[in-house]
């Protein structure tokens, strides 16, 4: 067991998946939450396991308080501690907002932000004890630009970059540092059904990124960014310049 612990929610596939495996290769010990896909989740576990380092994997709901705060106290009565914290797990229900359903709004708006309401507050306790930790949100470039037909993710993304700046300034002083991670159009089973070749034309890098590419951002902000605190990071091939 290594002395250091990052639990990264939705692990099991994408870009989490892809921070679980940067923050093993940094040394961490890797929590892997997941929603339902088991299958998956202990295919990361095994290429973390791989890699040298403890993992675990956890189903949870992020968006279910309840079942939030009784893994997390597993989690920390198992570990002791947690250093770093990536609240990744996200979906989408896109639709235009005159017909976007309330259903779909609040499936995004749990999902992809009252997350990380339920999954910080836990963990920033034991940060707060420790005097030490690390919290990387997972946002996106539509928080920052908007986006016709994701009037309930934009809005989810948005508050979670509110958030992040509302945490940086709360815990600075408990030696906490809170960031965020801004993607553009990542390869992953949540663009698959998107015809991406037409973006391409639009992104100066003239590629999609691999969840790999925010992974390597997302560990620099969780372990290197000694002092830095507060930021978005858009990785998105100069999208939105
Ligand atoms: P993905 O491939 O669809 O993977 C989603 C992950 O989240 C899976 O591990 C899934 O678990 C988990 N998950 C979903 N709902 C959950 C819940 N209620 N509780 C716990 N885990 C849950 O998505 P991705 O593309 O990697 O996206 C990851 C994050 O990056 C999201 O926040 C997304 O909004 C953000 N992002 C993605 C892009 C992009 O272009 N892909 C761009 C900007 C931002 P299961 O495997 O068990 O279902």
């Amino acid at each position: 067991m290594s002395e250091k612990l990052a639990l990264v929610t939705g692990a099991s596939r994408g870009i989490g998946k892809a921070c679980a495996l940067e923050l093993a290769k940094a040394g961490y010990d890797i929590i892997v939450n997941y929603a339902g896909n088991a299958e998956a989740a202990e295919k990361t576990v095994q290429e973390i396991k791989a890699l040298g380092v403890e993992a675990a994997a956890y189903k949870f709901d992020v968006s279910n308080k309840e079942e939030v705060d009784k893994s997390i106290a597993e989690i920390v009565e198992k570990y002791g501690r947690i250093d770093v914290l990536v609240n990744n797990a996200g979906i989408t229900r896109d639709g235009l907002f005159m017909r976007m359903s309330e259903e779909n709004w609040n499936a995004v708006i749990n999902t992809n932000l009252s997350s990380a309401f339920f999954v910080s507050q836990p963990v920033v306790k034991v940060m707060m004890k420790q005097r030490s930790g690390a919290i990387v949100n997972m946002a996106s470039v539509v928080g920052v630009s908007g986006n016709a037909g994701q009037a309930n993710y934009s809005a989810a993304k948005a508050g979670l970059i509110g958030l992040t700046k509302t945490l940086a300034k709360e815990l600075g002083s408990r030696g906490i540092r809170v960031n965020a991670v801004a993607p553009g159009f990542i390869n992953t089973d949540m663009t698959k059904d998107l015809d991406t070749s037409k973006f391409t034309d639009f992104i100066p890098l003239k590629r999609l990124g691999e969840p790999e590419d925010i992974a390597k951002v997302v560990k620099f902000l969780a372990v290197d960014a000694d002092y830095v605190t507060g930021q978005v990071l858009e990785v998105d091939g100069g999208l939105i310049i």
